[in-house]
C-alpha cells in the first residue's frame, strides 16, 4: 500500500526546559527515517513556555518545529495533551509518530493511538527503513529474542528507549519554530498536586551510568550509600524490584521487565543476583559491573566485571577512592 505522510517525533523537555536527550536521540531517529522514506521530519513539543526549548530543537535537523505552547500544558495532564496533539494529527496525519518509551510517551502514546486507532509498537531498540516500509524492533520473550513489527495502519506510532537514536550535530541554521492553536477541553482528571519522587536533572533511563541495588542491600540506609555512589559518577540510583516493593527505593526506580528498561554505559548491580526480568532491563548497558558474595550468582555470567564480595565491605572503600579522585 502507497501511504505518504512525514515522520513526527514527540520532543519532551527536561529539567531547565532544555529538550530532553532522548528527544534529541530521537531526531536522529526520525531523520533518517524521513530520508530513508523521501519525506520531512516534524518535531512536536507541548508545554508551557517551551519558547527555549522549541529553538534548541530546530537546531537538530528538522524539517518544522511545532510549538504547543499553553498555560494548561504546564504539567503532564492525559486529557490534555491528547487533546492538544490529536489536532495536529488529525489535520495532518504523519507517517509515524515517535515518542520516548519514558512516563509520557508510555502514557501518552496508547491513548492517541487509541483514539486514531493506529498501529502502536511499544519499547523499540531499533527503527528502520526496510523497502519502503518501517520496520520497528523491540525485545521479546523477556529481552530473549528481537520482534520485528510494521503497522498495517497508515500512521504509525512508536515508544523507543533511551540511547537507541544518535543526537544529529547541531546546525547553524535552525528551522522554523511555528506555534500551533492549543484547543483546551475542561480536562477529565484535575491535578491536585505533584511530588517529585525522581531526579530529573539526571532521569535513569538517560543516565549514563546506573547504581543498582537489589534485596541484599538488606534496607533504605543501603541505598544512601548507592546514592553518594551515583552521585560521585553522574548517574543515577536504580534497584532491582524488591527493594522497590520493599519500600526501600521508589517505583520509578525499578529496572526490568515491569520496570525501566536503561542502557547506561556503565550499570553497577550490587547485590543483585540477575534475574531474567531484571537482565531484560539492562543487558544494552555498555559495561556491566556485579558486586555479589555469592560467587555462583547468574549476573557474574552477563557481567564485564565482578566483584564477589561482601557489598558493605566493597562499597565504602571503592566509593572513598573515587570521593578522593573526585577531589584531586
Ligand atoms: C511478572 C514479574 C515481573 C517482574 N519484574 C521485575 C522487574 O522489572 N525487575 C526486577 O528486578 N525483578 C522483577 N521481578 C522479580 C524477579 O523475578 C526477581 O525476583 C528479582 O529480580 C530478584 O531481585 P534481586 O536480584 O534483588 O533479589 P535476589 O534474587 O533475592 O538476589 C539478592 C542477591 O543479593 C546477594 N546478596 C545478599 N546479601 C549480599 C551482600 N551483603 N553483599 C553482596 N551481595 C549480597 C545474594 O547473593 C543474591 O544474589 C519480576 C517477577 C515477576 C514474576
Amino acid at each position: 500500500m502507497e501511504r505518504s505522510g512525514k515522520i513526527m517525533v514527540l520532543a519532551e523537555t527536561a529539567k531547565g526546559d532544555r529538550p530532553a536527550s532522548i528527544s534529541l536521540e530521537l531526531m536522529g531517529l526520525g531523520r533518517e527515517l524521513a530520508d530513508g522514506l523521501g519525506t520531512s521530519l516534524s518535531v512536536v513539543i507541548l508545554g508551557s513556555g517551551v519558547g527555549d526549548a522549541a529553538r534548541e530543537l530546530a537546531r537538530y535537523g528538522p524539517d518544522e518545529v511545532l510549538s504547543l505552547d499553553h498555560p494548561s500544558l504546564g504539567a503532564y495532564n492525559p486529557d490534555l495533551y491528547k487533546e492538544a496533539i490529536l489536532g495536529l494529527l488529525k489535520s495532518s496525519p504523519p507517517r509515524a509518530l515517535l515518542a520516548g518509551h519514558t512516563s509520557l510517551g508510555q502514557d501518552l502514546l496508547p491513548r492517541l493511538a487509541f483514539s486514531l486507532d493506529c498501529g502502536l509498537v511499544t519499547d523499540c531498540v531499533g527503527v528502520k527503513v526496510e523497502g519502503g516500509e518501517i520496520l520497528f524492533i523491540r525485545p521479546v520473550f523477556g529481552g530473549n529474542a528481537l520482534a520485528v513489527q510494521k503497522a498495517t495502519t497508515d500512521t504509525a506510532m512508536a515508544t523507543v528507549r533511551a540511547r537507541v537514536g544518535e543526537v544529529p550535530a547541531p546546525s547553524a541554521t535552525p528551522c522554523e519554530v511555528r506555534p500551533v492553536e492549543v484547543e483546551t477541553p475542561a480536562p477529565r482528571l484535575e491535578i491536585k498536586g505533584r511530588e517529585i519522587i525522581e531526579d530529573r536533572e539526571c532521569p535513569l533511563e538517560e543516565a549514563p551510568v546506573v547504581v543498582s541495588g537489589g534485596r541484599g542491600m538488606g534496607g533504605e540506609e543501603g541505598f544512601s550509600q548507592l546514592r553518594e555512589l551515583a552521585s560521585l559518577l553522574g548517574g543515577a540510583v536504580g534497584a532491582s524490584r524488591p527493594p522497590v516493593d520493599s519500600g526501600w527505593a521508589p517505583t520509578t526506580c525499578q529496572v526490568g521487565i515491569t520496570g525501566k528498561v536503561v542502557a547506561p554505559d556503565l550499570y553497577i548491580a550490587v547485590a543483585i543476583s540477575g534475574s531474567t526480568q531484571h537482565l531484560s532491563g539492562m543487558s544494552e548497558a555498555g559495561k556491566i559491573v556485579a558486586i555479589n558474595k555469592d560467587p555462583d550468582a547468574y549476573i557474574f555470567k552477563v557481567s564485564d566485571y565482578g566483584v564477589v564480595g561482601d557489598w558493605k565491605q566493597v562499597l565504602p572503600s571503592f566509593t572513598a577512592a573515587l570521593r578522593e579522585t573526585a577531589r584531586d
